[in-house]
């Protein structure tokens, strides 16, 4: 196996006018290919900011980083093609279909319009690609994300909270978009600060809490080491 991201020693301080507040403390992350990775801790513990500056859109304070090998955010433009991000939520016109989204996403960014079609299959949307986004569960929106972030077929996939608020069965169909999605050979980072979800989807996971690494390992060995981890397990 080979690393498709490595973290190390990140630090992050946020200055302003409330004070001075240490986000990132020294964060180690290492994310191996083909793998759904999850990325776990409680609110506020860093998972974002982590995110953000691995996409370039927030600058560290220290530490490196690197993606498929390459230094970021330095190698980020040879890299970022590679890279599908959803680190925000996604604000779709309810009156768009999800043809019509992704297409004109697919446009914007030179990708051909055969891969929408390729990407609203993998996603499990294709039945209802042609109905409008305001008819669609919480669920069917978040695989609608998931395939903006697809279009361009990246090695690496980015996804902030893709389970947040879903319920039992939505994070179900989540498992299977992101087991099919890693057995093309895609590998996958997932955040949630609920471990159920993480125990559900993904095959390996990094913990943080306050800025720094507390574990990391598959997800049955942190759980066994880890059993009395104090994060919120809502399944
Ligand atoms: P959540 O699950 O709630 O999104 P998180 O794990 O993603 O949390 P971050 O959003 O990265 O955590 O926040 C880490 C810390 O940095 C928190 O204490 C947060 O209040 C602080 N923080 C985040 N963004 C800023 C900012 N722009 N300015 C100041 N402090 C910030």
């Amino acid at each position: 196996m080979s690393a498709v991201l490595e973290i190390a020693g990140l630090q992050k301080t946020y200055r302003s006018r409330k004070g001075v507040r240490k986000a990132l403390d020294g964060f180690d992350m290492v994310v191996e290919a083909g793998q759904v990775h999850g990325f776990l801790g409680p609110n506020g513990s860093g998972k974002t900011t982590t995110l953000r500056t691995l996409l370039g859109l927030i600058r560290p304070n220290g530490g490196r980083m690197s993606i498929l090998g390459r230094e970021v955010p330095q190698a980020l433009p040879e890299v970022a093609g590679s890279v599908g991000a959803i680190v925000e939520s996604p604000q779709f016109f309810g009156n768009f279909s999800a043809q019509d989204t992704l297409s004109l996403l697919a446009d914007a960014g030179g990708v051909p319009r055969t891969r929408v079609f390729e990407v609203l299959e993998l996603v499990g949307l294709r039945d209802r690609s042609k109905d409008r986004v305001k008819t669609y569960s919480l669920g069917m929106k978040q695989r609608l994300a998931v395939a903006s972030a697809l279009l361009k077929n990246p090695k690496l996939l980015i996804l902030d909270e893709p389970a947040n608020g879903l319920d039992p069965g939505g994070i179900r169909e989540m498992r299977g978009l992101m087991a099919g999605l890693a057995e093309s050979g895609m590998t996958v980072l997932l955040s949630s600060h609920i471990l159920g979800e993480i125990q559900l989807i993904c095959d390996s996971v990094t913990i943080i809490a306050a800025g720094r690494r507390v574990a990391a390992g598959s997800v049955a060995e942190v759980l066994a080491t880890h059993a009395s981890t104090s994060l919120r397990v809502r399944l």
